[in-house]
């Protein structure tokens, strides 16, 4: 079977992407290797030009009601002296982004996609493993496990979003920079004495760090939000192992009241946390894109933000390839670049870095990244901007 386009992944990545293609003639085939939707615990905060990305793709009227928007980010280190605020005001912006399930945009994503795919031109296989991929140049040949039985398919542009333990990547052997961080993220939800007012919380620990993200529900309200707790993976199993009460008080002590009273939790789900970084994201007609090019730490909230910005530019590119009649990729190693954000890995690294546990053992370090922020306003301003928009212009065009 001959595809214009294959689509490796079907996670939030691999479906966005379909989502922004949707409409155009192509003939497109989606392969994933899990059944439709498992559940995903993971919270994600979406920066503002992400979520005028999703509006443009149709996703808003779902998510909407179900997105908490966030109004102001408080950054601080337990302990030590300095705090820094980031407000959507300051960015002159009417957000600094959203906070969502991934459930929700996952179920989002599934809602749009079977509106607006075009039938006959859209191929949806999983749950299908792909055992072999061999480049050719004009058109690459994969083989499939669907249903106990192997297909040979192919395709003038394979797209692969099959996640941070991309086979993809192993199968073409792309020369890829891996970090372990010996660390975990314990994502769970946390109802609150008191009302979030919207105002998201990053607080540096002396290991790791804790992310509370408002979030809202039809029983809580606005007293719950979203915890992501990252720190060295024995310290994370420890918090996973413990009974609810103490987990609470644990969380309580290193967060503090600025929140009320924690009044308790709900299911905890951990994930060991890496950096995958691979050098050069194409080979021939394959590309690797989201977690499966870029998996970073989730400190600066970052990783699927990262991938919509790719997908915006990389489906202006193939919708441009239509309407020029040119071959489906043309431009793609030219404009790669231009798709990377590589400023974000870096901060994102480099702030996972700095509050490593251990890392040079500065508390110099600490104060000067929270306290150089705050005395600097252009910078946070600015950082304010770019954590938000992220080349916006770009994204909404
Ligand atoms: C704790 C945590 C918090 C996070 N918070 C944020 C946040 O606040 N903001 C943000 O922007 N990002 C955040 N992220 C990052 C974000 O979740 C990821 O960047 C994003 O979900 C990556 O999506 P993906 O589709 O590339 O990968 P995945 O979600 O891993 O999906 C990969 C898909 O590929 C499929 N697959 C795998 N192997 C194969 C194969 N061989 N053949 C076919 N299919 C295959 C899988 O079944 C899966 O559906 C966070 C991550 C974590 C862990």
């Amino acid at each position: 079977m001959h595809y214009d386009l294959i689509i490796i992944g079907g996670g939030l990545v691999g479906r966005s992407l379909a989502c922004a293609l949707s409409q155009a003639p192509l003939k497109i085939a989606l392969i994933d290797a899990n059944e439709q939707n498992l559940p995903d615990p993971r919270l994600i905060a979406l920066n503002y030009g992400s979520v005028h990305f999703l509006e443009k793709l149709g996703l808003w009227p779902c998510l909407a009601p179900l997105s908490t928007p966030i109004h102001e980010v408080h950054v601080s280190h337990r302990g030590r002296f300095g705090a820094t605020r980031l407000s959507a005001q300051t960015a002159h912006l009417p957000t600094l982004g959203s906070v969502l399930r991934a459930s929700d945009i996952n179920q989002a994503l599934d809602e749009t996609l079977s509106q607006a795919r075009n039938p006959g031109q859209f191929t949806e296989w999983r749950p299908a493993r792909v055992t072999t991929l061999t480049l050719h140049e004009k058109k690459s040949t994969l083989t499939l496990e669907y249903q106990g039985v192997e297909s040979r398919l192919t395709g003038n542009l394979i797209i692969a979003a099959d996640g941070s333990h991309s086979t993809i990547r192993r199968l073409l052997s792309f020369d890829t920079h891996t970090v372990d961080y010996q660390q975990s993220a314990l994502v769970t939800t946390t109802r609150l004495g008191r009302p979030h007012e919207n105002r998201a919380y990053e607080r540096f620990l002396d290991e790791g760090a804790l992310a509370m993200l408002p979030l809202k529900d039809k029983e809580t309200q606005d007293r719950l939000c979203a915890t992501i707790w990252t720190a060295g993976t024995p310290a994370i199993a420890a918090l996973q192992s413990l009974e609810e009460p103490a987990f609470l008080q644990a969380l309580q002590t290193q967060f503090g009241y600025r929140l009320g009273r924690l009044t308790g939790i709900n299911r905890r789900a951990v994930f060991p946390l890496q950096l995958i970084q691979v050098k050069n994201p194409l080979q021939g007609n394959v590309l690797l894109i989201g977690n499966a090019a870029h998996t970073i730490h989730p400190i600066a909230a970052q990783g699927l933000n990262l991938a919509l910005y790719e997908i915006a530019h990389l489906s202006q590119l193939l919708l441009r390839n239509l309407r020029e009649q040119e071959p489906l990729g043309a431009g793609l190693a030219e404009n790669l670049s231009r798709f990377q954000p590589k400023m974000n890995l870096l901060f994102s690294h480099y702030l996972s870095q700095i509050f490593a546990a251990g890392f040079w053992g500065s508390n110099f370090a600490r104060q000067l990244g929270m306290v150089g922020l705050d005395l600097c306003p252009p910078i946070k301003k600015k950082l304010g901007r770019r954590m938000a928009m992220e080349s916006i212009q770009w994204l909404t065009s």
